[in-house]
């Protein structure tokens, strides 16, 4: 018994041989793809319990974000006209107050705010690192999307110690590893080098070796200062750190990278380690001298190189499309034009992302007995039509507004735009709630026109001039760190 039939689209489907059908059909049972084939006339007229005419729209797996916080949803366009600098500054202060004065409540209307807006964007998987996981288990699982969540661990910019986090992690990856039907499993989180000591990565080993089919995700070398940092845990460098503790490999995801070298290079990709790469935070907010990571050396040596949009609050945008478009401006112009190519930017964020998570048995590709996440973009328009390059039309022309409709596990999430697994309302009303509550406890004012801090930041009231200097040395990765 067939339970969705979707005929008559282009199937980009990512598989191995890169098969694109120029009219197929996917069909699903039990959640789970059944078959990619042309469209036969009969599939027309055929019966299921859900029939989708996708007639000159193109059906592909669904976008797989490899790298994101969540927690502070809700900031939302405080930041998008700040230098680096203020950034750090504002974004320090405010996070360092939010939770007591905010709640838990603060948090929940965040995550399923972020849910809504992932959906929307055609995002069917994130690889979160938050310090609200288990918020952001529920609110995955709920609103039927999938998820790898990390519980974010720092006990040196964090006041709860080692042994309290690491127990709280062992805590969540016990209650939430499989939840939601499989769809929410956990990761191993430690924030990076700038802010783990070494009991916390010992407290890490023990999690991986009770754990081993857990991912490690972290940041790595996203600051100048990263071989001292590690030098500070007994290390040489970052990647030495995390050898020492037996954590580098296959099962190893590497966020940022910004000032890694060749040598380094070669490192990750001799130990199978993968690479999430975010270029709109660190260009939108670049403060200091130019670093970016060294992706021609990942090239030459064969790493996985995908992509994440970190912290889309920051500046105001959800699109995963657009962020593999700026990987690409932002790779060829600081080292020259070809460094991918459009099919490979389509990879980084289908099937080589849901490799990076050991997920790609499960999807990341439609192909027969994979899990059927999918989604379908309207390309039937004048803004794309008529057009020969459909993986440049995806990644150059497509934005997350053309998405149109939303499969995870065979379950339609949203068709024709409208989203049917969320009460679209609640998660408005909530959202918008507590953004008043964000201002009237915090002393942010907004308006069409922007947004103003305080006149008096909080940072300088509560004196944490130590806490600032110390963003500053360590970078913007460390901030969320500094907040529990
Ligand atoms: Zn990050």
């Amino acid at each position: 018994m067939t339970d969705l039939l979707i005929h008559d689209a282009i199937v980009v489907t990512m598989d191995r041989e890169n098969r694109v059908l120029e009219n197929g059909s996917v069909r699903v049972s039990d959640g789970t793809v059944s078959s990619v084939e042309p469209t036969d006339p009969a599939d027309r007229d055929a019966t299921a319990s859900r029939v989708i005419d996708a007639d000159g729209k193109v059906v592909m797996p669904g976008l797989v974000d490899a790298h994101r916080h969540t927690d502070f949803t809700l900031v939302q366009g405080l930041f998008s006209e700040l230098a680096g600098d203020e950034l750090l500054t504002e974004a320090l202060s405010l996070y360092h107050t939010a939770e007591s004065a905010l709640g838990e409540s603060f948090f929940e209307a965040g995550w399923r705010l972020a849910c809504l807006r992932q959906l929307t964007h055609g995002v069917t998987t994130v690889n979160a690192m938050d310090f609200t996981p288990a918020i952001g288990a529920e609110a995955i699982g709920d609103a039927g999307l999938r998820g790898v969540i990390g519980p974010e661990l720092a006990d040196l910019l964090d006041p709860a110690p080692a042994d309290e986090q690491i127990a709280d992690a062992r805590r969540f990856i016990e209650t939430y590893h499989g939840s939601h039907g499989g769809r929410v499993t956990a990761s191993i989180a430690p924030g990076g080098e700038a802010g783990c000591s070494r009991e916390l990565w010992e407290g890490v080993a023990d999690l991986r070796a009770a754990y081993p089919d857990l991912r490690l995700h972290t940041h790595l070398y996203d600051s100048a200062a990263a071989d001292t940092m590690a030098a500070g845990s007994g290390a040489s460098d970052p990647l030495d750190l995390l050898d020492r503790y037996d954590l580098l490999d296959e099962r190893t995801l590497l966020t940022h990278l910004l000032h890694a070298d060749r040598d380094d290079a070669g490192r990750i990709a001799e130990s199978g380690a993968h690479v999430l790469h975010c270029p709109t935070v660190y260009s939108y907010f670049r403060s200091g001298g130019r670093s970016w990571f060294p992706l021609p050396s990942l090239s030459e040596f064969g790493a996985n190189v995908v992509i994440g949009l970190d912290d889309p609050f920051w500046f105001d945008s959800w699109d995963l499309i657009q962020e593999a478009k700026h990987a690409r401006l932002l790779s060829n112009y600081e080292y020259g034009s070809q460094q991918w190519s459009s099919y490979d930017l389509l990879e980084a964020i289908t099937v080589d992302a849901a490799r990076a998570l050991g997920l790609d048995d499960r999807i990341g590709s439609l192909e027969p007995g994979k899990r059927a996440d999918l989604i379908v973009v309207d390309v039937d328009t004048p803004r794309h039509r008529p057009f020969s390059n459909l993986p440049s039309v995806l990644v150059n022309t497509v934005t997350a507004g053309d998405v149109e409709t939303v499969v995870v596990d065979g379950r339609v999430l949203m068709a024709d735009r409208s989203v049917e697994s969320m009460d679209v309302e609640s998660v408005r009303a909530a959202a918008t709630r507590e953004r008043e509550r964000l201002e009237s406890r915090t002393g942010w004012e907004t308006s069409l026109a922007g947004s103003t801090p305080p006149d008096e930041s909080i940072l300088r009231r509560v004196s944490s001039r130590a806490l600032l200097r110390a963003a500053r040395q360590y970078g913007r990765g460390a901030l969320a760190r500094w907040v529990r």
